[in-house]
């Protein structure tokens, strides 16, 4: 059972933004190349236990696709549409500063 899920994804083109609110009423504003850089698949994150940041310049996002009621998949300007963030993947991932603080937190 998810805790938490995505009420509103609002897909900025221009500014190349997606800001995703949640159930709680957290909002998180996700640059494309950070969401595109920190995408899931194993292709883009090996077999390590540690999650990888894989800079993609110019990453852009093209498709938003809604995976079963639990994760959302990002389709790419270059293609890559492998990546599957689950809601809370992509909640962690959360880029605001309150956020920030509460990974800072953790062992
Ligand atoms: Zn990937
Ligand atoms: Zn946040």
């Amino acid at each position: 059972m998810n805790t938490c899920f995505p009420t509103e994804i609002n897909h900025a083109k221009a500014k190349g933004t997606i800001r995703i609110t949640w159930n709680d009423g957290h909002v998180g504003e996700y640059e494309q190349e950070y969401l595109r850089g920190y995408c899931p698949c194993a292709l883009c994150q090996g077999h390590g236990a540690q999650t990888r940041f894989i800079s993609v310049p110019g990453a852009a996002l093209e498709e938003i696709r809604g995976v079963g009621n639990y994760a959302v998949e990002f389709r790419w300007r270059d293609g890559h549409s492998t990546g599957i963030y689950t809601y809370d993947y992509l909640r962690s991932l959360c880029p605001c500063a309150e956020c920030a603080v509460r990974r800072a937190d953790r062992p």
